[in-house]
């Protein structure tokens, strides 16, 4: 017995083998404000978590070579000068996965809604965007179910359309309509909310709730209250959380909201670490954060799964100035924009989109053929009438031609707005759209269209039902089709 367990314990110490784990250790030189500066801690990477004596983290983003300038992801934690901090090895991940389906997180995967999340897939927060040979170019629809847009500025899956706008122009809500009318497409919706009041964000939280919307979405946010770090981190992280679906051969949406905040966020984060500020005090590389991030959008071969991501960035102009700095550097980076303007607003034309200035370059390649037939010649029709309409400000005596245009122009807008959160169907706009081109409208005021084309709908699903399900499988109407809805809605 006892030789048994003297050879037992040689063999064990024979076998006994020790592996160092090696740690490089630097010190706080300087803290405040939501950064620090560290001395030492040799071999970091660009991006690197950190972790603080305390328990805390940060983020390595300025490498110099004896030390870092290090972001805190938590202003609240206590971080003391001459306290010992040490590299992690990890980069800034969030896990992905279908379990995120109706969650709300932070931007470095902490729940936000209770119970902790598991995963055993983490991404990387900043990744490359895929390369031209895996890309195909937009071939499907992303349907918003507003009308003015689904005919005006149509958005492909892969696309990324700007929706810029000043203050409450309703920029959140077309947004959330257009994640609230992919129910049933499945399709996989994230909301990013960066630097907004946790008010605010809480009830769009509660609108995808009640909507039935959660089921396919996930919320990552980042409100004002957190720290620039976080906030700076927040669109990564709900890129790369529609990057593992995308991967997997899915639709995904992403919403920026808004990507104003977070040039600030970040502009505050290059200040305090003492970088040169440049136009407007932003730091020289922000053309390239939301170049690097909105690049992450796109409409994979085949060979890559075929999956998509599409995203809906959003910029808050002020005083309508689309030329400004941070404004100009997201439109030349996405496929097109929509412009919500003010005045609109305020008349009553919800969503208030400026038809002149909203465009998308490769949406209509993707724009279902019913809606391509209905929709050719609505642009010119209203910039028509938005030329005549200043002319007739001024008195002139109109004659008729003119006179019926204006009619015409006015009870187009009408039809173009919409309530929140009302949506429509693809054959519901094909139908309105339809009998407004074959002057269904011309006996109704402009203040009356709305009923109208209530009224309208509904007898079109009562008398013919079956057309518009077609239009809604095949995305096209045959003549035959045509002739019955008008049928319908004459007699
Ligand atoms: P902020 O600049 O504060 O983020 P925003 O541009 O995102 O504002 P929203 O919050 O979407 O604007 O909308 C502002 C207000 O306008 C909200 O109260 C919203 O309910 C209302 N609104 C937006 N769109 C419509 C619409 N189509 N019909 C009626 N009301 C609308
Ligand atoms: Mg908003």
């Amino acid at each position: 017995m006892a030789t048994d367990l003297s050879a037992f314990l040689k063999q064990k110490i024979e076998s006994f083998s020790v592996q160092p784990v090696v740690y490089a250790y630097g010190t706080v030189s300087r803290v405040g404000d939501g950064v620090a500066r560290v001395t030492g801690l040799p071999g970091r990477c660009y991006g690197e978590l950190l972790q603080f004596e305390s328990g805390a983290f940060g983020m390595a983003i300025d490498l110099e070579e004896d030390g870092a300038g290090v972001v805190l992801l938590n202003t609240a934690d206590v971080i003391r000068v001459g306290s010992r901090v040490r590299g992690t090895g990890r980069v800034c991940d969030v896990p992905v996965g279908d379990m995120l389906l109706g969650r709300v997180i932070d931007p470095i995967g902490r729940a936000l809604d209770g119970e902790e999340i598991v995963s055993d897939v983490y991404y990387p927060v900043e990744r490359p965007a895929p390369d031209l040979v895996s890309r195909r170019a937009v071939d499907a629809p992303m349907e918003t179910g507003m009308i003015s847009i689904d005919s005006l500025v149509p958005i492909g899956r892969g696309q990324r359309e700007l929706i810029i706008g000043d203050r409450q122009t309703g920029k959140t809500t077309l947004a959330l309509d257009a994640i609230l009318n992919q129910k049933g497409k499945d399709m996989i919706c994230i909301y990013c909310a960066v630097g907004q009041k946790a008010s605010t964000v809480s009830s769009v939280i509660e609108t995808l709730r009640s909507s039935g919307a959660m089921e396919y979405s996930v919320v990552v946010a980042a409100t004002a209250s957190d720290s620039p770090a976080l906030q700076y981190l927040a669109p990564y992280a709900a890129c790369a959380v529609g990057e593992y679906f995308m991967e997997r051969g899915r639709d995904v949406l992403v919403v920026y909201d808004d990507l104003s905040k977070h040039a600030v966020a970040y502009r505050a984060m290059s200040l305090l670490l003492r970088r040169s500020p440049g136009r407007e005090a932003y730091p020289g590389d922000i053309f390239y954060l939301h170049s690097r991030l909105l690049e992450r959008a796109a409409c994979l071969s085949a060979s890559r799964g075929g999956g998509t991501l599409t995203a809906l960035p959003i910029i808050e102009t002020k005083g309508g100035n689309i030329s400004a700095y941070i404004p100009t550097n997201v439109i030349s980076i996405t496929d097109g924009q929509i412009y919500l303007e003010s005045e609109l607003f305020h008349n009553g034309v919800r969503p208030a989109v400026n038809t002149g200035l909203s465009v998308s370059r490769v949406g209509r390649a993707a724009q279902p053929q019913a809606m391509r037939k209905v929709s050719s010649s609505l642009r010119i029709e209203l910039a028509q009438y938005r030329e005549m309409a200043v002319f007739s400000r001024f008195g002139a005596d109109l004659d008729a031609s003119t006179k019926k245009m204006l009619g015409s122009g006015e009870r187009l807008t009408q039809l173009l707005t919409q309530g929140k959160h009302e949506l429509y169907s693809l054959s519901e706009k094909v139908a309105l759209l339809l009998w407004f081109k074959n002057s269904g409208f011309d006996d109704v005021a402009p203040a009356q269209i709305h009923d109208a084309a209530r009224a309208f709908l509904q007898k079109m699903h009562e008398t013919c039902g079956d057309a518009l399900a077609q239009i809604d499988r095949t995305g096209d109407f045959t003549p035959q089709q045509e002739q019955a809805i008008l049928q319908a809605a004459r007699s």
